[in-house]
C-alpha cells in the first residue's frame, strides 16, 4: 500500500457490531470477562484500549514499523524510553532539539544517574569519537529544532549498529510522509504526535514506533507500570487527523518554499535556515532521505536586535503568536523565550539559536495571504 492509501486504510476496519466506519470511541475503563482470565484481549483500559489499538496499528504501517505505543504527549514516550536505561548508562544526543526533550534528560534523568551528551550530529562520521561503552542509546532530532539542521540518519545508526548502540529519531518535524527513519536503520521513532499527526492544534499525544519485538515488549511493559497511556478520545482525534496528513503536509511544504525564498529576498533578513536551499549545508542528505523539505522554516535579523524581533511578533495578523507547530494554521514563534527557554543561553548560542531567531510553522493557507502578512510584519 502507497502512504496516501495507508493513512486512510491501514489497520482500519469498520466496527463488526454496527459497520461504523469511523473507529468508535471505547470510552470505558474496564472490560466485563466471562469467567475469571476469560475475555476478549481487553482487561483494563491502562493496559489495552481498542481506539488506541486501532492507531497503534495504523501508525506502525506509516513508519514502516511493526509495533507502534501510544503515549499521553511526547514526552511522555521518551520518558518512557529512557526509563529503558539504568545508573550509569549514557545518551548521546543531537545539540540543537527540542527544549522539553533536553529539559527531561537534563534535570529528570540526570539525578537518576543517566548523563546526556549533546553533539553537533551534521558531520556523521565525528559520532564514533563520543561513543563510550556506556552509551547506551543516540537521540536523533532532524530536521533539528530551530535550526533546521539535517543528520544524516542512515551513516549514524550504521555507526550505532556496529558499536552495539540503540538509536531513536524524533521524526515530529518531518512526520512520517516525509521520512520514515526504520527504513534507514532506525532502532525507534518518536513523535509528538500534537504536531503534524494530529495536524488541528486540538490535542497532545506522542507515540513510538518500532520494528524490534523486544524493544516493544520493553515500552510496553514500562509504559503499564508507569502509566502515562492517551485517553480513547485524543487517539480518535490523531486517527482523524492522519487521515489527511499527506495532503496538509505536502500543501505546508509548497507553501514553506515559497515562503523560505520570500524572507531570504527581504532585506531585514540576514539569514534563512531552510534545508531546501541548495546553500543549505544539510541539502544533499536532506534530499536523500526526506520527500521534501518540511514546513519549518527560521530565520535571523540583520540587526541582531530582539526589539525589532518583538515588533515582528506581534505584528502578524494570520500567523499566530504561539508555541507548537504543525497544524493547519501557521505559527509564529520565538524559541529563545518559549519552546527553548529551558536551554540555557550559553547553549543556545553554540547553535546559532539568538535572541532575534524567529521560527515559523507553515500551515496550509493561500501561501499570497501568508507571504503578505509577513512583508507587513518585516516593513
Ligand atoms: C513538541 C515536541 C516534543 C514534545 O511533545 P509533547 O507532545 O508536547 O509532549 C518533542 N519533540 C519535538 C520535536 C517536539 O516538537
Amino acid at each position: 500500500m502507497k502512504f496516501g492509501t495507508k493513512v486512510i486504510h491501514a489497520g482500519i476496519e469498520p466496527d463488526p457490531s454496527t459497520g461504523a466506519i469511523m473507529t468508535p470511541i471505547f470510552q470505558t475503563s474496564t472490560y466485563v470477562q466471562e469467567a475469571p482470565g476469560k475475555h476478549k484481549g481487553y482487561e483494563y483500559a491502562r493496559t489495552q484500549n481498542p481506539t488506541r489499538s486501532v492507531l497503534e496499528t495504523n501508525l506502525a504501517a506509516l513508519e514502516n514499523g511493526k509495533h507502534a505505543i501510544c503515549f499521553s504527549s511526547g514526552l511522555a514516550a521518551m520518558d518512557n524510553i529512557l526509563k529503558m536505561f539504568k545508573p550509569g548508562d549514557e545518551v548521546i544526543s543531537t545539540n540543537d532539539l527540542y527544549g522539553g526533550s533536553y529539559r527531561l534528560m537534563m534535570t529528570v534523568f540526570k539525578k537518576f544517574g543517566i548523563k546526556s551528551k549533546f553533539v553537533d550530529m551534521s558531520k556523521a562520521d565525528k559520532i564514533s569519537k563520543y561513543i563510550t561503552k556506556k552509551t547506551k542509546l543516540i537521540w536523533i532530532e532532524t530536521p533539528t529544532n530551530p535550526m533546521l539542521s539535517i543528520v544524516d540518519i542512515k551513516a549514524i545508526t550504521a555507526v550505532a549498529k556496529k558499536k552495539k548502540v540503540l538509536t531513536c529519531v524524533d521524526n515530529t518535524f518531518a512526520s512520517p510522509y516525509l521520512q520514515t527513519p526504520l527504513t534507514l536503520g532506525a532502532d525507534m521513532v518518536l513523535h509528538s504526535a500534537t504536531k503534524f499527526l494530529g495536524g488541528h492544534s486540538d490535542v497532545i499525544h506522542g507515540c513510538v514506533i518500532t520494528k524490534d519485538k523486544k524493544i516493544a515488549a520493553d515500552l510496553r511493559f514500562l509504559q503499564n507500570a508507569a502509566g502515562a497511556v492517551p485517553g480513547p478520545m485524543d487517539c480518535f482525534l490523531i486517527l482523524r487527523g492522519i487521515k489527511t496528513l499527506h495532503l496538509r503536509v505536502q500543501r505546508s511544504c509548497d507553501n514553506a518554499r515559497k515562503i523560505a525564498e520570500f524572507l531570504d529576498a527581504h532585506n531585514k533578513v540576514s539569514k534563512v535556515y531552510y534545508p531546501g536551499f541548495k546553500k543549505h549545508p544539510g541539502h544533499a542528505i536532506a534530499k536523500k532521505q526526506m520527500k521534501d523539505f518540511g514546513a519549518m522554516v527560521s530565520f535571523d535579523l540583520k540587526n541582531n536586535s530582539y526589539r525589532t524581533a518583538k515588533k515582528i511578533l506581534s505584528g502578524t495578523k494570520l500567523f499566530s503568536l504561539a508555541e507548537s507547530l504543525g497544524g493547519v494554521e501557521s505559527l509564529i514563534g520565538h524559541p529563545a523565550s518559549m519552546t527553548h527557554a529551558s536551554i540555557p543561553k550559553k547553549e543556545r548560542l553554540k547553535v546559532g539559536l539568538t535572541d532575534s531567531l524567529i521560527r515559523l510553522s507553515i500551515g496550509v493557507e493561500d501561501v499570497d495571504d501568508l507571504i503578505k502578512d509577513l512583508a507587513k510584519a518585516l516593513g
